[in-house]
């Protein structure tokens, strides 16, 4: 493995041999515990018990999550939590429980909370049309209080296929400032084979209205290991990417689970690239982004040097949430809608990922909360631990021992020395004052965590691979 130096941030290269090694299969740490801990005894009153310690102190902002489940289409590669419909009324009903949701929340809450960080997630939430959109907007200006600070962080999911550069204006009029792209890829054959077209001069043309109305932030969505997809297309579609120039990227691995995901048998087993391409892959989206001068922050995401992303690395204050990598902005996030999840107070929750479930449990005025988990002592710890590892490649033992009065070395005795292995193919480097995630190490990153995460357990087999 070879590495070279970006602004003292080193360059990822994928080997071959240690990804063998380590197989990279593992959680990829948008929480601790991760979902899968997440259980049924958890109650809407331990979600209640939550919210009232968050009502405590009345004036932190908070974060929302806001899922819109519908999709005008299927795509074949999805595993997302969706429902398929050209039913644009069924989006008014929904309209309808989120608001109830939002009322219930706020009775517990007993004011109005400032947001200062909002991001609408789907399905595809450009399934709304204008007129739903503003309704929506409406609907939590009336129970939160919607923030006009240029440092607010709000966003949205699009499918360049559901909008125009109009949808673009309304959007920023209503307050959003950055927007995701789901690009996928460009090439014309994989995007018939996955049943999303969506050419570049449909991206270039919405890339070029976001500019001009002033949105602070473009990301796009990638995927690599798509059907008829090569190391080859691939390189076509990144050099198309970096000519648009957005700031963050975030490339995803397709993972073919035909069994778990419908759709997804749609895809001809016989088009995948294998493990050899994918890895020839990965190595040309590191090398081309990297080249262009974005910066890789670890897992899936490359930036800008200049993004406010790589700025928090920089300094230690990254993070992890369900969205992804993300710079916190509040100590607790409301997850609104069908699926989505909450991290309030020492908790996690989850809301019904049926929609049935979920209009019933808010037909009788009660939270619809499915499932969740309350964090225990020990989970805290760890969870600063891999948070940090994951998002800042770092971990000052004084910090944490700052943090939760134990010293780190006697906490941690026997991870130190599950590491061991790892700091001699040097992925990590362990001194008297901390953890350092090396060159090498930042491939395996879900590895690294994986020696401080007490529930993983190899034979449950439920994560996807990287290649
Ligand atoms: S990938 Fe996104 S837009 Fe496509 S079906 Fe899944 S949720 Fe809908």
């Amino acid at each position: 493995m070879t590495f070279t130096m970006q602004q003292n941030i080193p360059v990822v290269h994928w080997d071959k041999a240690l990804i063998e090694k380590y197989d990279c299969r593992g959680p990829r740490y948008t929480s601790y515990p991760t979902a899968t801990e997440f259980n049924d005894q958890y109650t809407v009153s331990d979600y209640e018990q939550a919210l009232r310690k968050v009502k405590e102190q009345p004036f932190e902002p908070l974060s929302v999550y806001l899922h819109i489940p519908f999709c005008h289409d299927i795509c074949y590669y999805c595993a997302c939590n969706k429902i398929v419909t050209r039913k644009q009324e069924v989006a008014d009903t929904y309209l309808n429980y989120l608001e109830k949701e939002m009322r219930l929340i706020h009775d517990v809450l007993g004011r109005k909370r400032n947001i200062n960080q909002l991001h609408l997630g789907g399905g595809t939430p450009t399934f709304l049309n204008p007129a739903q959109m503003t309704r929506l907007i409406h609907m939590l200006s009336t129970y939160f209080q919607l923030s006009e600070s240029d440092d607010r962080e709000y966003s949205i999911e699009i499918d360049p296929r559901t909008v125009t550069p109009d949808t673009l204006a309304l959007l920023k009029g209503l307050g959003f400032n950055r927007i995701s792209l789901g690009v996928q890829d460009f090439s014309p054959q994989v995007q018939q084979a996955i049943n999303r077209v969506n050419p570049v001069d449909m991206v270039e043309g919405l890339m070029v209205a976001a500019r001009n109305y002033g949105y602070s932030s473009i990301n796009f969505d990638l995927i690599y290991g798509l059907p008829y997809q090569t190391a080859t297309s691939l390189k076509e579609t990144i050099e198309s990417v970096i000519a648009l120039s957005p700031d963050r990227i975030a490339f995803y691995n397709y993972a073919h689970l035909p069994e778990r995901f419908t759709s997804q048998r749609a895809i001809d087993r016989m088009t995948l690239p294998d493990a050899d391409e994918k890895l020839l892959m990965l190595n040309t989206i590191s090398d081309l982004f990297s080249d262009a001068g974005y910066v890789y922050i670890g897992m899936d995401h490359f930036v800008k040097p200049e993004d406010p992303m790589a700025q928090a690395q920089r300094l230690g204050r990254l993070q992890r949430n369900f969205q992804g990598y993300s710079i916190a902005r509040s100590t607790n996030m409301l997850g609104l809608g069908v699926s989505s999840i909450s991290s309030v107070s020492d908790t996690f929750a989850q809301n019904c990922k049926e929609v049935t479930a979920y209009y019933e449990a808010l037909d009788n005025n009660v939270l619809p909360i499915e499932r969740g988990v309350k964090t225990s002592a020990d989970d805290k710890r760890r969870a600063y631990v891999i948070m940090h590892l994951i998002s800042n490649l770092q971990l000052s033992f004084a910090d944490w021992e700052k943090t939760f009065g134990d010293r780190f070395s006697d906490y941690f005795a026997e991870e130190l020395r599950e590491l061991d292995p790892m700091q001699q193919d040097a992925l990590v480097e362990i001194n008297a004052g901390n953890i350092k995630v090396l060159a090498n190490g930042r491939s395996m990153l879900r590895n690294i965590c994986m020696v401080f995460d007490i529930y993983h357990n190899p034979s449950k087999q439920l994560y996807s691979k990287v290649i």
